[in-house]
């Protein structure tokens, strides 16, 4: 059997597609989405990021602002800047581009955003929403990840699915919605490598997502045939972009299966930008 490519940039159309509709009712109702964006240092990978989001957002009618810092900025700077966009009545989003500085300490700064504004969805108010069943902004990857899933059209309840990676904005997360969906979900992660039952894990999957950051860490001959497989990871191999998964192998296997690149990383940010709209919309 071979799988169906499940593709990612077509499903991140029709979502700004929607959501570019809605902007514009919402812009006849005087409401206009903002997403602020807080750049720090000269990340090579931050700055091709940033130029993607930005081209996104004017796309669709979402106001993009870039705020530069040099990456000498103390956290305390920092801090007080987000202050001033939480207090800004014309900022509906906020986006705090990592990775940061040594000096910087992410984790708190993105505490520091207001959870109505935090475009990205991976504050602790909106983590703690999520594991009531009813996330206000979500965690961007993790809400890709149940487009994907859910444009298999494959019925989720009581099914089994296998997330690998336990990342606080991604695997957790996403085991959190899966469970939402009365999907048996099972979560494998550093020990479970070490330990030597990766296989044994993953075998029981009909769903699989894997967020790990290694290049075929999960072989294709391990999946359950027919499952359904979303590879979150981005690795850069001999200088090409390739997946967690060993893509070859599981297609043939397989029912659905995201490539990379192509797959979540365009639903995600479209995600971003859903997120900025939810916001624009808790704000007015
Ligand atoms: P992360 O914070 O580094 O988390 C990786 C997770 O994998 C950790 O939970 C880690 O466990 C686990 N792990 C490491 N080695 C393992 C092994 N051998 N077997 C099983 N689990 C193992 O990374 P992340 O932020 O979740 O991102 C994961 C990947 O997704 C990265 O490649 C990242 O670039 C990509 N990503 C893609 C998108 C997108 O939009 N496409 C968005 C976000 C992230 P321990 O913590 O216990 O070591």
């Amino acid at each position: 059997m071979a799988a169906e490519i499940i593709d990612g940039r077509k499903i991140a159309g029709e979502i700004k597609e929607k959501l570019g509709k809605e902007i514009e009712e919402l812009k006849d109702k005087g409401i206009t989405p903002s997403l602020s964006s807080i750049q720090v240092g000269e990340d090579p990978g931050t700055k091709v990021y940033v130029r993607a989001q930005q081209k996104s957002c004017q796309k669709i009618g979402i106001e993009y602002s870039l705020h530069q810092f040099k990456g000498d900025i103390s956290q305390e700077e920092l801090a007080n800047f987000i202050a001033r966009l939480n207090e800004d009545k014309k900022v509906s989003g906020i986006i705090l581009q990592m990775p940061l500085p040594s000096q910087l300490n992410g984790r708190v700064l993105q505490q520091m955003i207001n959870p109505k504004k935090d475009a990205e969805g991976v504050s602790p108010a909106n983590m703690g929403m999520l594991v009531y069943g009813r996330p206000i902004l979500g965690p961007c990857t993790a809400m890709a990840v149940m487009e994907l899933i859910n444009s298999t059209g494959v019925k989720l309840y009581g099914k089994e699915a296998v997330v690998v990676g336990h990342s606080d904005i991604v695997g957790k997360p996403t085991a959190l919605l899966l469970l939402n969906k009365f999907v048996t979900t099972s979560v494998c992660h550093i020990a479970t490598g070490k330990r030597g039952t990766l296989p044994q894990c993953i075998a029981k999957g009909e769903i699989l997502v894997v967020a790990v950051g290694k290049a075929n860490l999960v072989k294709g001959e391990w999946i359950k045939e027919g499952a359904i497989v979303i590879d979150v990871g981005i690795n850069r191999v001999e200088g090409k972009i390739v997946g967690d998964v060993e893509f070859d192998v599981a297609k043939e296997r397989t029912s659905y299966i995201t490539p990379v690149p192509g797959g979540v990383g365009a639903v995600t940010t479209a995600m971003l930008l859903k997120n900025t709209v939810e916001a624009a919309k808790l704000q007015s």
